[in-house]
């Protein structure tokens, strides 16, 4: 007999709903609820099975429950762990709770069962249940297609299922649906209606999950783009590790561009840069072309772009700073004071390029460190010399291997500011050949009309050189390109005296020394005596560097000394510098204090300075030979046969052998015949050593000359007057014969060697062999005496100018 009502334990469910006709399996841990499940077991395995409002309510009340559940069949109930069992229900038939009685230890309520709909035939063939049946059908494979995981079986079973109540119940038994969706389907008696609402749902819940994937693809597709990329670097970079090869490239392309922002270059730079860059990111990383590419872009970045030190226009500080580092070279401060003074004026005006010509070792190149110092400003210096490929100035185009940027910009890279003083040494050995000449690139850059864009080939973007300070050095000005000359402001530097290098070494290159070797003023002391034997006997130069190198020689040996021995301070005297210095001094000049035949002093001009030119001649019995040695050039033997033919047209008033041509051989040889000599100003020495040679007259002691020679005998000025004189008085010479036309430039020699030499002007070769022969031996004196010498006719100053040489040899 079936009861209305009945009292049975009830089970609480959490989330989930169980249909009847159902089988499901579920996990119970709460203590009401096993204690349930065990009163069930114990009596006829039935349990009213009701799912509760709020997941979260532990000991629900009867309010907490909804009303309608099912009394299901307990098929097995199997222990899982400690306090929580598996439990397999079957569900039954559909259940109202009337009253929940009792709530410990477990629920326990008096239910009624629900009447159950039986579907008669015709509705369950009706065209509406067919309709309804199709609509359900066509929803759920919707929703199976939709949905994560529908089982296969459960696609089966609802499309065999004919009966709308069994399929409602099954499918919210099955798809996903909400708890109170689920429970109103629950509670609906009627089949028809039980399943158009579940339709109704369904077709929601495809909405949402139509919804859903739209949303998931649109997230996919913006994350796909993100993780496409990352994917793909890691893949490179997988492939790298794969191939040895480094993987921080995207790091190191950062980077440039980081800096290239950083710059603040201008606009068109930039975008050069960057477009370097973006080529730089398509290469592998370890290409031909990347490695071009990144080598472009560090020598570009390397570049001092908008670094400027602060120029300071003083000219008593700078004075101060010149007058500090140099003893002397007014004339050569004087021009640079000025030089500051205009910029001071004029900080804007474009400024003057100054060229320093004088002798190796005068001073160019610490002038020029100093004006950097005074105005504040970075050096750099780039050697010019042997210079010949216009590249080795603009540099080579990038794309070629190994290329680099030219002198200039690396020059400037190098001082780390746009406005540095660029010191540029030996531009008179500039050079030039097929490969394209340097001087017209030089051009460009000295120009301040044309340097504020200077074009690399290999930056290839322009520079500004408009801020650039240049100051160059040369030895002489003949062989600097006339253009590049023209653009200059010439100072010439002389050489030095004996006392005014004294000075230098006392008050400069000792001081200086001593400090590089760590020696105190007390621990060294070098008497003058000393600097001057140092000065006269163990250097030969115009400038001071061989000195300097002599000096440092004595601080390094005082070094050894203080070091190794129990002295304590060292003084020098000339006697010690033999050891010393551990070199023989130089041999004293040669026959400048003895009367020989045949033997005159010349006097040469190098770029190095000025020297004493011996000319040697020698009268043999022969057949009328002339013989020249001594590495001579075209013009200087030219010379020789000129002073030869002079004197063939003096035979009578030297009483010389008038046949001598015929029977005499004669030699004239320039000693020290590894040296090239070249230029014709040795000519009125070379006619007094063959007049000598052929009289036998002996030649005045203490005497050099220089000047060139015509066949009639006159006397041409020379060239660099001012370092031969020099020459001369470090040789220990007292008188100088020089050509009458020169008279003119001794203004501009040094006081002291002014003071110091006899200066003796001549226009013909007479005078000059009047000045130089000593009187004739008794047996031809009567002679000579019987016709007196004649004198000069033809007007001096119709002389030509002294003419330059442009040979490397020695100028006479
Ligand atoms: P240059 O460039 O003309 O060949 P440097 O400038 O190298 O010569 O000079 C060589 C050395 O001589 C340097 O140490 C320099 O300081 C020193 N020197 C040259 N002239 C003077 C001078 N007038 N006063 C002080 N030192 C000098």
């Amino acid at each position: 007999m079936e009861l209305t009502t009945w009292n049975i334990p009830v089970l609480a469910l959490r989330g989930l709903t169980v249909f009847p006709h159902m089988n499901l399996t579920f996990d119970v841990e709460r203590p009401i609820s096993i204690a349930a499940l065990s009163r069930a077991m114990e009596t006829d395995q039935e349990i009213f099975l009701v799912t509760q409002k709020e997941l979260g309510t532990a000991v629900p009340g009867e309010k907490d429950l909804y009303r309608v559940g099912t009394v299901s069949h307990i098929s097995q109930v199997l222990r899982v762990s400690e306090g929580s069992v598996r439990v397999m229900v079957e569900g039954g038939r559909r259940a109202r709770m009337k009253r929940l009685w009792q709530s410990e230890p477990f629920l326990q309520a008096n239910v009624e069962a629900l009447p159950e709909q039986k579907d008669s035939e015709a509705f369950l063939n009706s065209a509406r249940t067919e309709a309804l049946l199709r609509q359900t059908t066509v929803l759920f494979e919707e929703y199976a297609e939709r949905a994560p995981s529908v089982p296969d079986e459960v696609k089966a079973q609802v499309l065999d299922c004919r009966d709308p109540g069994y399929l409602a119940d099954f499918l919210a038994q099955n798809v996903q649906l909400r708890a109170e969706e689920r429970q109103s389907i629950l509670e609906e008696p009627s089949s028809y209606i039980r399943l158009r609402k579940l339709n109704e749902f369904l077709a929601r819940e495809n909405d949402v999950l139509a919804f859903e994937g739209e949303m998931e693809d649109k997230v996919r597709s913006q994350l796909a783009r993100s993780q496409r990329e990352q994917i793909l670097r890691a893949q490179i970079r997988v492939m790298q590790g794969e191939l040895g090869e480094s993987d921080d490239g995207d790091d190191e392309l950062e980077e440039y561009r980081m800096r290239i922002l950083q710059l603040e270059l201008s606009e068109d730079t930039e975008t050069h840069l960057m477009k370097e860059v973006d080529k730089l990111a398509k290469q592998p990383y370890s290409s031909a072309e990347s490695a071009v590419i990144r080598n472009y872009l560090d020598v570009c970045l390397e570049m001092p772009w908008n670094t400027v030190t602060k120029e300071r226009l003083n000219v008593e500080a700078a004075r101060k700073i010149l007058d500090r580092d140099h003893f002397g070279l007014d004339k050569v401060k004087q021009r640079i004071v000025e030089t500051i003074a205009v910029r001071q004026m004029n900080p804007g005006g474009k400024g003057q390029i100054l060229c320093l010509v004088g002798p190796p070792g005068v001073g160019k190149t610490s002038i020029a460190i100093s004006v950097a110092k005074a105005l504040n400003r970075k050096l750099a210096r780039l050697s010019l010399g042997g210079v010949r490929d216009e590249a080795d100035i603009r540099g080579h185009r990038k794309t070629y291997i190994g290329s680099m940027p030219g002198r200039i910009i690396e020059a400037i890279s190098r001082s780390k500011s746009m406005n540095p003083l660029l010191l540029l040494d030996e531009i008179d050995k500039l050079g030039s050949d097929y490969r394209g000449d340097p001087a017209s690139a030089l051009l460009e850059v000295l120009d301040s009309e044309q340097n504020g864009s200077f074009r690399d080939h290999f930056m290839e973007i322009p520079v500004d050189l408009s801020k650039v300070m240049f100051i160059t050095t040369a030895n002489t000005t003949d062989t600097i390109p006339r253009p590049l000359l023209d653009r200059m402001e010439v100072i010439e530097l002389g050489s030095y005296t004996d006392e005014e290098k004294l000075q230098i070494a006392k008050n400069h290159l000792l001081p200086k020394q001593l400090k590089e070797h760590g020696l105190k003023k007390s621990q060294l002391r070098v008497e003058d005596d000393a600097l001057r034997a140092m000065i006269r006997d163990y250097t030969r130069e115009s400038g001071v560097r061989v000195l300097e190198r002599r000096v440092a020689a004595l601080c390094r040996k005082a070094d050894v000394r203080l070091l190794t021995t129990d002295v304590k301070r060292i003084t020098v005297t000339e006697k010690d510098l033999h050891e010393l210095l551990d070199m023989l001094p130089y041999p004293p000049a040669l026959h400048t204090d003895r009367e020989e035949i045949g033997v005159v002093n010349g006097l040469a001009w190098t770029e190095v300075g000025g020297e004493i030119l011996e000319v040697e001649a020698n009268v043999m019995d022969g057949s009328g030979k002339l013989e020249l040695t001594g590495n001579l050039g075209d013009v200087m033997k030219e010379s020789v046969q000129a002073a030869l033919s002079c004197l063939r047209s003096r035979v009578e008033i030297y009483d010389i052998d008038p046949e001598f041509h015929k029977n005499k051989d004669i030699h004239v040889h320039f000693p020290e015949g590894a040296v090239p000599k070249d230029g014709p100003s040795a000519g009125i020495a070379i006619a007094t050593a063959l007049c000598s040679a052929l009289t036998g007259r002996k030649i005045r002691a203490g005497l050099a000359m220089t000047g060139e020679i015509t066949l009639r005998g006159r006397v041409l000025p020379i060239g660099g007057l001012k370092e031969k004189t020099m020459a001369a008085l470090r040789n220990g010479i007292k008188t100088v014969l020089i050509p009458a036309d020169n008279v003119r430039d001794l203004e501009q020699i040094d006081q002291t060697v002014r003071a110091a030499l006899e200066f003796v002007p001549v226009s013909n070769v007479d005078e000059v062999l009047s000045r130089t022969l000593c009187p004739a031996p008794a047996r031809i004196k009567s002679r000579v005496e019987k016709k007196p010498e004649p004198q000069e006719q033809t007007p001096v100053a119709a002389f030509a100018p002294a003419r330059e040489n442009s040979g490397d040899a020695l100028r006479q």
